[in-house]
């Protein structure tokens, strides 16, 4: 079933777990992070990036999830990852996502609220939900972050309190140290700084860049109260590499139906190992 990202996140804290959020750059994906949903009987976050939205097809993947997930046996959120502008996020509603992010996390502060504002009184009107985010977290595929982030983009506490009263948004990306794309060193979360904001602000928090932390940074982080989990890129790249070891036995001579089957499984497996270390529970909505 369908539900916006407010549902999808109530019962996280309560129970100490966060629901991972997953890209859908394509069928395969979008198919396999559903289909490991519905296996291990949790709730799942289905994402559509912003570039997707540059892309003629985009209408046709956005109803195949849609369809996908209003069928699926758990419950599913269709959520905008990074609309960067206020056209993307509208026609991200008007597609049919349940819940958007607007990501005006490099404007000035004054500029992000005012913009997330208006977003979210829009958004609200429709019955979807709104993630924004304050501080910065750096890095993306084309241009991957080199290191920790600078300490200047870590998220204020009190800025956060401010945002979340002044908005009304629904969830919070904060920025604690961890990067978009692959971890260049070593991670170092600033735990003590998500503790402040998590007894501070009273909306679910999002951390983005999950791909490279160990084990123990996630649990950390789920039990200082961060409620979804974005995760890509080691999804990408898993579900990538099962599909070039089937090309490579073969040494090139097979045919793509021969290699679908194993990239998917490869990425149901890479998203229910991630529902385990998320501690992910199920879910019963009325
Ligand atoms: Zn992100």
């Amino acid at each position: 079933m369908l539900v916006t990202l407010n549902e999808i996140l109530k019962e996280t804290r309560e129970k100490k777990y966060a629901v991972g959020a997953f890209n859908a750059t394509d069928y395969l994906l979008g198919e396999a992070v559903i289909k490991a949903a519905e296996e291990a009987n949790v709730p799942v976050i289905m994402m559509v990036p912003t570039p997707a939205f540059k892309v003629k097809q985009t209408p046709y993947l956005m109803q195949f999830i849609l369809d996908r997930a209003r069928k699926a046996s758990v419950p599913v959120c269709m959520h905008l990852d990074h609309g960067k502008d206020f056209d993307i996020v509208m026609q991200a509603i008007h597609y049919g996502c349940s819940s958007v992010m607007f990501d005006g996390s490099l404007l000035p502060i004054e500029e992000n609220l005012e913009k997330t504002k208006e977003i979210v009184k829009i958004a609200h009107a429709c019955g979807v939900s709104v993630e924004a985010e304050i501080g910065h977290v750096p890095g993306s595929k084309n241009q991957p972050a080199t290191g920790a982030p600078d300490e200047s983009m870590y998220t204020d506490p009190e800025d956060a309190v401010m945002f979340v009263k002044e908005t009304g948004v629904d969830a919070l990306a904060v920025s604690i140290g961890t990067v978009h794309g692959a971890f260049v060193g070593e991670p170092k979360l600033d735990f003590d700084r998500l503790k402040k904001i998590r007894e501070m602000v009273d909306v679910p928090l999002v951390l983005h860049g999950g791909s490279g932390l160990p084990e123990e940074d996630f649990r950390k982080c789920i039990e200082l109260g961060i409620s979804k989990i974005n995760f890509f890129t080691e999804l990408a790249t898993a579900v990538s590499r099962a599909a070039y070891g089937v090309m490579k036995e073969k040494e090139g001579n097979i045919m793509w139906p021969d290699v679908s089957p194993t990239a998917e499984q490869a990425g149901i497996d890479a998203v229910k190992e991630q529902f385990r270390i998320f501690n992910t529970q199920p879910l019963h909505l009325n």
